[in-house]
């Protein structure tokens, strides 16, 4: 368990637009009342800047959902970590299994844009993650730390300065989650992974992700190696998202 209060995130994916991104903030920044866990939203690109002025002077913070493993130059449609840095985006997730997935992310890639973000002083969500056949092989260890060692490998201890999202890929978007047993053995396994890259690996926040809602936060944050979550579509309906932030709360 690290220091750190619990850190909760939402995941927007590519859903909103002005006016539907407006009204979830009002409504979720008018809630935030006793909420005491550290919090962000991770918005689509091109709604960085109206979300920095929303957010403004509130405790929500500020994310992208992916940055460019290059610093500048002919890379169309990418955007680089600086950029991000000019809308006082304060997180940014990379490797998300839908960018590894649709967009062949390798374990490379990910370790760049890794090292992209915490030069400018991002902090990377690094989500890792086995498919439904990986865990069914029995390979489910062998892939997180796969993941992880390629972050590692790059970033040195550095890494102390991430923040992981275990994200089983079979339990994102689908209404399966992972059960607090399955969660609490691959988290205890990334936190000794992590204790052997650095001496600062209490500074890291692991997060659960996977169709994490209202009813089941609770029973996972209450877990020893679970510092948070990363919240897809429940971050996008305000009571839930804020149910959550509570239940981070406690
Ligand atoms: C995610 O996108 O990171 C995620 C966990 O999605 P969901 O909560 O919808 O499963």
């Amino acid at each position: 368990m690290t220091m750190n209060s619990k850190l909760m995130v939402g995941n927007w994916k590519m859903n909103g637009s002005l006016a539907a991104n407006a009204s979830l903030l009002s409504e979720v920044l008018s809630g935030m009342g006793g909420v005491t866990c550290r919090s962000a939203v991770c918005v689509p690109a091109a709604y960085l800047a109206p979300s920095q002025s929303l957010l403004a002077g509130s405790a929500l913070a500020l994310g992208a959902q992916d940055v460019s493993a290059h610093d500048a130059g002919a890379y169309t449609g990418e955007v680089s970590a600086t950029m991000l840095r000019d809308f006082a985006v304060r997180y940014a997730i990379v490797g998300h299994s839908e960018r590894r997935q649709y967009h062949g992310e390798s374990d490379a890639v990910v370790a760049s844009k890794v090292q992209r973000a915490l030069a400018v002083g991002i902090t990377p969500i690094v989500c890792v993650g086995e498919s439904q056949s990986e865990r069914e092989a029995g390979q489910t260890e062998a892939v997180v730390k796969r993941q992880l060692a390629a972050v590692i490998h790059a970033n040195g201890h550095c890494v102390s300065e991430i923040v992981l999202a275990y994200e089983p890929v079979w339990a994102i978007g689908t209404g399966l989650t992972a059960t607090p047993e399955q969660a609490q053995a691959v988290h205890a396994v990334l936190r000794v992974q992590l204790q052997a890259a650095t001496a600062h690996a209490d500074r890291v926040s692991i997060l659960y992700g996977g169709s994490m809602n209202a009813a089941n936060a609770a029973s996972l944050l209450a877990l020893p190696d679970v510092d948070g979550g990363l919240i897809g579509g429940a971050s996008l309906k305000a009571p839930e998202f804020l149910a959550m932030l509570k239940a981070a709360s406690r």
